[in-house]
């Protein structure tokens, strides 16, 4: 049985200045998937991955969402100043670790790393949480 690479490229109407993604197949060229959002392609290439990984793999290393670690510190605003998302002191800071979770194609799983990423954030622990309901 073959194995064939997807990967998710990018299409570019000119005329209509529109742009789509892609998940083709690059021995045949065949397109498997047609979306507007590029996250949207890459997880829908993870997916056909994982459900068939005999069939298809990927050299594309891909952003996957954002990770978080929320932990408690043993100190408050005496310490660590105001809340940094509200400005407003708080008895407990917590902080907030923000990471990217990339797809690793060779070692065939999910890897984190911090590249690219907001440095550690302190606060409420509500006012953190409200930090990593952003739109990807
Ligand atoms: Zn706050």
């Amino acid at each position: 049985m073959s194995i064939y690479e997807l990967a998710v490229k990018e299409r570019i109407d000119h005329f209509n200045n529109k742009s789509w993604f892609v998940v083709q197949e690059l021995e045949s060229g065949e397109e498997l998937v047609d979306v507007e959002i590029s996250i949207e392609a890459q997880e829908k290439m993870l997916s056909m991955i994982e459900k068939e990984p005999d069939k298809y793999f990927t050299n594309q290393d891909f952003v996957k969402g954002f990770a978080y670690r929320l932990s408690r510190t043993n100190a408050g605003s005496a310490k660590y100043g105001p809340c940094e998302v509200c400005g407003k002191y708080a008895d407990t800071m917590y902080m907030l670790v923000e990471m990217v979770r990339f797809w690793n194609p060779v070692k065939k799983k999910n890897s984190v790393t911090h590249h690219g990423c907001r440095s550690s954030t302190f606060g409420h622990k509500e006012c953190l949480a409200k930090l990593t309901e952003k739109p990807q």
